[in-house]
């Protein structure tokens, strides 16, 4: 009989010639575990989704409560369902008065999609700018967007007028014109190896939005639910964008993704012609459930105000002459190296060792820190701990 491990490599497709193939038999709380007894602490959150640890217990519970009410029932925009209701509503109390009005889908890049869908809409444009380094998500819209050309050229021709700006840099806001639809902008860069942009760049862009007519998309996939001390990234900075992008913290768990925006942007998908964006399962019953319960714990457990000395307490534990600079903002945060090899030792030996760490799309030097908010003191010092001694392996 053949092992999950070669019926994985035989029968389902594989994104990437080496897979890390780490067998995950259970989750709980910060940990993953494997079949063999390995038990990880998990530094990656399944990239930013885990936002309050796996298998949260009110979130299963809510799945339960709503596994013995319904399903699926009808595509989205029809059916009344109650957990999408009270999903929408809770989030949008949470949100500035301009963004009122919530459409869900499945994912990421399905939640990027619907905005660019809106945005040339609205303003009767079709341009957008991204940036360099972005990752918006893989479908053709999405793709469009990433500025990495290594990464497009095989699926070309993708979308065109899209032109892509250096992120953080002020000079760069004067490509935003009066043919742009939309800027989209991660709101922290994510993919790029974790890109803070300064407090006055956002403010900028902002202003250029509104001296243009362009729409500020701001991509808070990665940033959101909490992940950066404020429960999205957009707080740190004093702007509101006009279409929020929201997914993987989401769903506590269970795939939902939203885009976010005021009532009359979102209402041109309603006619002319009608059914301008449709999704079968986006808003899943079952996935709203979840996400109410997460966002719930989020807020009455307090996690965001945790975050930023977590931070902390990772940047004065990970001190070793091979690490050149610990980057980013609340738990959403990396470890500079020098070398692509360095990163993979070094993520190897913490695997080994009980610790999973990942690297990053576009930049390949530095390892990925996102633990699920509800890591506690203890357990960052033992993390960073194995990240240490891994790193003491490659300078023996
Ligand atoms: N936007 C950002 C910033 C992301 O990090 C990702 C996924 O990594 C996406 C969009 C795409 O999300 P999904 O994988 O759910 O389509």
């Amino acid at each position: 009989m053949l092992s999950n491990r070669q019926l994985f490599l035989l029968n389902t497709a594989q994104t990437s010639t080496s897979p890390r193939l780490i067998e995950i038999e259970k989750a709980e709380g910060l940990y993953l575990y494997g079949p063999d007894g390995q038990k990880y602490m998990d530094l990656v959150s399944g990239f930013a989704v885990s936002n309050i640890g796996h298998r949260h217990p009110r979130v299963l519970t809510a799945i339960r409560d709503q596994l013995e009410k319904y399903l699926h029932v009808t595509v989205y925009g029809e059916f009344i369902q109650a957990p999408q209701v009270a999903l929408a509503t809770k989030l949008l109390e949470q949100l500035p008065s301009t963004l009122n009005n919530i459409y869900f889908v499945n994912s990421g890049a399905e939640a990027t999609e619907g905005a660019m869908k809106i945005a040339k809409k609205y303003t009767g444009r079709s341009a957008f700018i991204a940036a360099k380094k972005a990752y918006h998500g893989s479908t053709q819209g999405a793709l469009s967007l990433m500025g990495d050309e290594k990464y497009k050229i095989p699926y070309e021709p993708l979308l065109p007028n899209i032109t892509y700006i250096n992120y953080n840099e002020l000079n760069d806001l004067s490509k935003i014109t009066t043919d742009t639809a939309g800027v989209v902008l991660e709101a922290v860069q994510g993919e790029a190896g974790i890109r803070v942009p300064d407090i006055n760049y956002m403010q900028q862009l902002r202003k250029r939005c509104n001296e243009t007519g362009a729409l500020l998309i701001l991509d808070e996939i990665q940033t959101g639910l909490g992940r950066t001390g404020k429960l999205f990234a957009f707080e740190h900075y004093g702007i509101v964008p006009d279409i929020l992008l929201t997914a993987k913290g989401l769903g506590g768990g269970m795939p939902i993704g939203a885009f976010i925006a005021r009532r009359e942007i979102m209402d041109v998908i309603k006619e002319n012609p009608i059914l301008g964006h449709i999704t079968t399962f986006g808003g899943h019953p079952v996935s709203c459930a979840a996400a109410l319960a997460s966002l719930t714990v989020i807020l009455e457990e307090k996690l965001m105000d945790t975050v930023p000395q977590k931070h902390e307490i990772f940047k004065a534990h990970l001190k070793h002459p091979l690490i050149k600079e610990v980057r980013g903002i609340g738990l959403m945060m990396c470890i500079q190296l020098t070398s692509f090899q360095q990163v993979e030792a070094v993520s190897k030996y913490c695997a080994e060792n009980g610790v999973m760490i990942d690297w990053f799309l576009h930049h390949e030097t530095a390892l990925r820190v996102s633990p699920p908010l509800i890591i506690k003191e203890e357990e960052i010092i033992a993390a960073c701990t194995v990240i240490k001694q891994g790193l003491d392996r490659l300078s023996a």
